[in-house]
């Protein structure tokens, strides 16, 4: 059966002229079994990089606009490099700048995003039988200015054009083969998932999973475009991210362990139970851009409050300075900093149809001696943060305790 599937190569899978014959032979034996392909590339690995630092050897402060028509040639390289490797095979193909098969996008330089795609360019090629290779990373705003869409944004031109297109799948080949229960340099027994739902890879990749462009999750699963991630140096399946299917049987309760060392906690005491407290304590941090992740609030006996919250690591002097400013408006006890913390999530849409996930998740951390600090839920997450020279030790014992391992052949 012949499926429109748009496949995206990252930049170590294209990182060497071998390596972009090599895609080329795989895109070649997709499209001899009667697959219509449209391909999206990154630029060579460590290109992106290089560009920027040629940039940073003049100016630092680079002007935005300067900076995406330099790095956007990264992939230009790469597209004319593979259409050349295709031809060579007897495949037709031709490559795109972005611009050219008009990926409109606002006009926020350096992270725009995509507004519209018109398809027309790319349907009419494939009409004729050829291969289409589009530059991953970048578009034209309104005024035909060359655009980026952030670090790690040809994952979400790959996927924008699968929806554009009504694509049958959206084929991401990088170098891991897929994405696995937890991070397999914790877990030795750390397992691929043949699938996982677009929330669950949402909260997956915010916690520090960084296979895939946070933002092209988002996209796939708003316009409901089946992602799969796949290796480009071997042969496998790879894990399908998708739309939660209606079979009960098949979900498991936990799909997988997130976790991330980078975090930091604050806490301020004594600070009056009043209404627009927690705004002001919080409000001022996330006006400074910072990212607030879990929030703990308790109220004493004596109507004292205390607020508690985490931030990442980077962010934790800047944050710690903010806190005591407004400790002192507020007339605080005490403001208290910690970045030896750990954050660590089970995941799964299972959750939703069972009781006591929380209550297996306290026991095996009870049973390793491991003390909770903060917990928060969701409907498909319970987060704790803990003691940050634990949380390998947590990983492996929640993913022991949910049955997460290898062995566990069933579940898959
Ligand atoms: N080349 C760009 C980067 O390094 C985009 C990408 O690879 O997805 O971020
Ligand atoms: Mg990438």
């Amino acid at each position: 059966m012949m499926s429109l599937i748009v496949q995206k190569y990252g930049g170590t899978s294209v990182g060497s002229v071998e390596r972009i014959e090599a895609v080329a032979q795989k895109i070649a034996a997709s499209y001899k079994k009667g697959n219509q392909l449209v391909v999206a590339v990154s630029a060579m690995s460590g290109e992106t990089n290089r560009l920027i630092g040629l940039a940073n050897q003049i100016d630092e402060q680079a002007s935005l606009r300067e900076l995406d028509v330099l790095v956007s040639t990264g992939e230009q390289v790469t597209i004319a490099l593979l259409c050349i490797a295709l031809q060579k095979q007897g495949i037709d193909a031709r490559s795109y700048t972005g611009g050219q098969v008009r990926i409109l996008t606002d006009d926020a330089h350096g992270k725009a995003r995509i507004k519209d795609i018109d398809s027309h360019r790319v349907e009419s090629d494939l009409s004729a039988g050829r291969v289409v290779v589009i530059a991953g990373f970048q578009g034209m705003d309104e005024d035909g200015n060359i655009t980026t869409l952030g670090r790690g944004g040809s994952d979400t031109t790959a996927v924008a054009m699968a929806a554009a297109l009504g694509a049958d799948e959206c084929q991401i080949y990088t170098d891991v083969d897929g994405v696995y229960t937890t991070d397999p340099r914790v877990v030795h027994d750390a397992r691929r998932l043949n699938k996982i739902t677009f929330e669950e890879m949402l909260e997956m990749a915010s916690q520090g999973s960084k296979i895939l462009q946070i933002r092209s999750v988002e996209f796939a699963g708003k316009y409901n475009v089946p992602l799969r991630v796949l290796s480009s140096f071997k042969d496998g399946n790879g894990t399908l991210i998708s739309l939660e299917d209606d079979d009960q049987m098949e979900k498991p309760l936990v799909s997988g362990i997130a976790f991330n060392k980078h975090e930091a906690k604050l806490t301020i005491r004594g600070i009056p139970d009043q209404p627009g407290v927690a705004y002001k304590v919080l409000g001022a941090i996330s006006e400074a851009n910072i990212e607030i992740d879990v929030i703990v609030q308790n109220v004493a006996k004596d109507n004292s409050a205390t607020i508690t919250f985490t931030v990442n690591e980077s962010d934790l002097s800047q944050a710690e300075r903010l806190l005591r400013n407004i400790a002192a408006d507020l007339g605080a006890l005490e403001v208290d900093a910690d970045k030896h913390i750990g954050k660590v999530s089970i995941v799964g849409v299972g959750m939703r149809s069972h009781a006591g996930v929380a209550a297996k998740m306290f026991e095996a951390l009870a049973n390793d001696g491991i003390n909770i600090q903060l917990i928060t839920t969701s409907e498909i997450k319970i987060t704790v943060v803990i003691e940050e020279r634990y949380l390998e030790l947590a990983v492996r014992a929640l993913h022991s305790a949910f049955e997460l391992g290898n062995t566990d052949v069933l579940k898959s």
